[in-house]
């Protein structure tokens, strides 16, 4: 069996990660989502364990000190960082793991060289972005503003990722997501063992 793809999915914050994840978890079998680490306070909505682990930071330094993240940024003040294990186990068990994560974690795992798939989120216009931002209700007039000067620098390292998927209609843009998965789930280094595992067996009940 083939470890599990993972799936980087960066974008703005507002341009819907959030929305097509739950969406693309619900239409595709084989994939869990790897919950981040994080200081930041949670949201009214969230929940500890389902949307992030909140911790403090002190224990969060801790956490990077032992080894514990596979990747971790800094942003808008706050810590950010993927458990590794996690993240390890569900791939021996051949599940693709969606990892939601700023452009300076989805650097990181570019250079740990893993077998992951790069997808940037970008919404359909920065107008559009700083109406789904401000009609989400979860940030302050501050933290809108810091979110939305990010997202102009995020968009333009969209360059280093391998698929753009446009969030406008959500059933498109799910169905984008879906078909790329699809698609690098039969690359031919992946499917070339599984093939001759196939052969072998039937040359051996010939
Ligand atoms: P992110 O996870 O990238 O920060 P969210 O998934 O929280 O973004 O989406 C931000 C807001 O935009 C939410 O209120 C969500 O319901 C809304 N939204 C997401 N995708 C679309 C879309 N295609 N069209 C209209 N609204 C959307
Ligand atoms: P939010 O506070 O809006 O949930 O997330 C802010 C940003 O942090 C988003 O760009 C999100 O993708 C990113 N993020 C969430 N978890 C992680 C993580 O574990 N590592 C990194 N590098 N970024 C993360």
């Amino acid at each position: 069996m083939n470890k599990g793809l993972v799936l980087v999915i960066s974008g703005p914050s507002g341009s819907g990660k959030d929305t097509l994840i739950a969406q693309l978890m619900e239409e595709m079998d084989g994939l869990c989502y790897s919950v981040s680490a994080t200081t930041r306070p949670p949201r009214d909505h969230e929940l500890h364990g389902t949307d992030y682990f909140f911790i403090e930071k002190e224990e969060f330094r801790q956490k990077i000190g032992q080894g514990d993240f596979l990747e971790w940024a800094e942003i808008y003040g706050d810590y950010y960082g993927t458990p590794a294990d996690y993240v390890a186990e569900k791939r021996e068990q051949g599940l693709d793991v969606i990892l939601k994560i700023d452009v300076q974690g989805a650097r990181k795992i570019r250079t740990a060289a893993m077998d992951s798939v790069f997808i940037f989120i970008a919404p359909p216009s920065m107008e559009e972005l700083r109406r789904r931002i401000q009609g989400r209700g979860t940030e302050s007039a501050e933290s809108i503003e810091k979110r939305f000067h990010t997202a102009v620098q995020e968009v333009r390292e969209a360059a280093a990722y391998d698929y753009i998927i446009v969030n406008d209609k959500i059933p498109e843009a799910v169905c984008h997501l879906k078909s790329v998965i699809m698609a690098e789930k039969k690359r031919v280094q992946r499917m070339w063992p599984v093939l001759q595992e196939l052969f072998q067996e039937s040359e051996e009940s010939m």
